[in-house]
């Protein structure tokens, strides 16, 4: 392709014809230049593909922040486009949520449904912790999941006290919490610069391990009867009078009295509700955990080295995070971050992760020549206002990153649940049935004080 278009600009060797140019066909041959050096650049291997593709890739999995491939990071970046271009562009979501007066079990379906649940939840990374909590009532639950249910490697940053909430809702041990610590450290700072840092003491000092906290928990759901479909992917919820039912692209039919919806950010139940309205604000991040820092007892738990900062179109102020990792005494993952309104222009994340090559050894202090990058990370958070998201359809409810709890600050979307799983899974569903013929009961499921929702069914 880029030959052929060499070829049509008389560029490529062996053409010898030059003209006597008018300025206007100057201006164009200017043009043309320009966009065959563009053609040119794109076959130059920027330094973040050479860094990544030099990493030998495994365990990706499916939650935020559990891809690692340079493919995977062009992925994203088309999604992070196509947030930030003009709403024009935008193509209507596709509706995957359906509202079917009747009931279900006297629909064509009933007879294929494979099993009847109290609860599914969509999404295995935050929604298997929930599923737990859920099992641990005596509901009857699932969990589906379009990948394997497994947590990713890179840690989750998180304090003690976060932790034991998952020990005090009863779905895991104490024991099962220590194994899953990969790291601690102490003392932490926050930092900007010309100020004085202030150093804390036990704030999310630990590095917890997704891929062993989730495989625990998993075992726990199982055990007390939880049903998993992994490698199923959701694609259409259909909303009757008594129930939900949720079908896979493999056409597996699932009714339950209540979905969860624990896609993430880009749940395409989300994105039928938010119909792509632009996010309020964009935490972007990119980052990596290497081996070869000398200095790696302490963490920043945010420092500010920088003032606002041009990269591609934009101004950005820059932010960091940095703490030890648990696979290696001289590991350490280093994040960079920043907030934008999403529009056009906005740094893409292979445009941060360059900035990020030249940035990250200063402000460690290391030379990248003496670092072995383990794995390259990054993530968009998207935020909105008016969050919680409150319930758009019956019987179904956002939680995790879906429901719009997370922090954008501290990227806490793992803490976020630990602080509010107490309050989520004390949800009675009570279960009120009025006088027939209306056959109308109410669910209440309490999703937090701030997501008591009554279903009029
Ligand atoms: C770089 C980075 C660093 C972070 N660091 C921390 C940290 O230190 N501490 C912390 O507490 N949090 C941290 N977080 C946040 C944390 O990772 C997220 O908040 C958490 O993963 C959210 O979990 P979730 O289950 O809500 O969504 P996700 O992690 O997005 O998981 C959604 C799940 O749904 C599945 N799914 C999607 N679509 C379908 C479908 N159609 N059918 C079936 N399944 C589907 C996906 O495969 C996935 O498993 C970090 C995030 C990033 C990106």
């Amino acid at each position: 392709m880029a030959a052929a278009v060499l070829a049509e600009f008389g560029l490529l060797s062996g053409c010898h014809r030059r003209l006597k140019a008018s300025p206007l066909l100057r201006n164009e041959t200017k043009k043309r230049a320009g966009r065959v050096q563009c053609l040119q650049a794109q076959t130059v291997r920027s330094r973040t593909q050479r860094i990544m593709e030099g990493i030998a890739v495994s365990g990706e999995v499916g939650g935020a922040g559990g891809a690692y491939s340079y493919n995977a990071l062009k992925r994203l970046d088309q999604v992070w486009s196509s947030i930030c271009s003009d709403e024009t562009d935008k193509q209507e979501p596709q509706q995957v949520v359906s509202t079917i007066p009747g009931l279900f079990s006297k629909s064509n379906l009933a007879g294929r449904a494979v099993d009847t649940f109290d609860v599914i939840v969509c999404g295995g990374t935050l929604g298997i912790f929930l599923a737990t909590a859920l099992s641990c009532k005596g509901l009857k639950v699932a969990v589906v999941e379009r990948n394997i249910l497994k947590g990713r490697e890179q840690e989750w940053n998180i304090s003690k006290k976060e932790l034991l909430e998952l020990v005090k809702v009863g779905i895991l041990e104490e024991d099962d919490i220590d194994q899953a610590i990969a790291a601690k450290f102490n003392p932490n700072r926050c930092g900007f610069e010309g100020k004085d840092d202030i150093w804390v003491e036990d704030i999310l000092n630990l590095g917890i391990l997704p891929v062993k906290l989730i495989e625990t928990v998993k075992k726990r759901f199982e055990a007390l009867g939880g049903v998993i479909f992994e490698g199923c992917s959701v694609s259409k919820f259909s909303v009757y009078d008594d129930a939900v039912v949720l079908q896979t692209t493999d056409e597996i039919i699932l009714p339950s009295r209540l979905v969860i919806d624990a896609m993430g950010n880009f749940s395409p139940i989300l994105k039928q509700i938010r119909r792509e309205r632009k996010p309020d604000g964009v935490c972007l991040v990119v980052g990596s955990c290497a081996r070869g820092f000398r200095n790696n007892s302490t963490s920043d738990v945010i420092y500010s080295s920088s003032s606002v900062k041009r990269i591609g179109d934009s101004k950005v102020h820059l932010f960091w995070e940095a703490f030890p990792s648990g696979s290696g005494p001289k590991d350490r993952t280093t994040y960079m971050f920043t907030y934008v309104n999403p529009q056009p222009g906005c740094p893409a994340l292979e445009e941060l992760l360059e900035e990020y090559w030249d940035l990250m050894p200063k402000y460690q202090k290391v030379s990248l020549d003496d670092l072995e990058i383990l794995r390259v990370i990054y993530g968009i958070f998207p935020t909105y206002r008016g969050s919680p998201l409150p319930a758009s359809f019956n019987r179904i409810l956002q939680f995790g990153d879906a429901s719009g709890i997370q922090s954008p600050v501290s990227f806490g979307g793992f803490g976020s649940l630990t602080r509010h799983l107490g309050r989520l899974s004390d949800g009675r569903v009570t279960i009120t049935y009025f006088s027939p013929p209306h056959f109308q009961f109410i669910i209440l499921i309490a999703l937090g004080s701030f997501c008591w929702k009554t279903f009029m069914i």
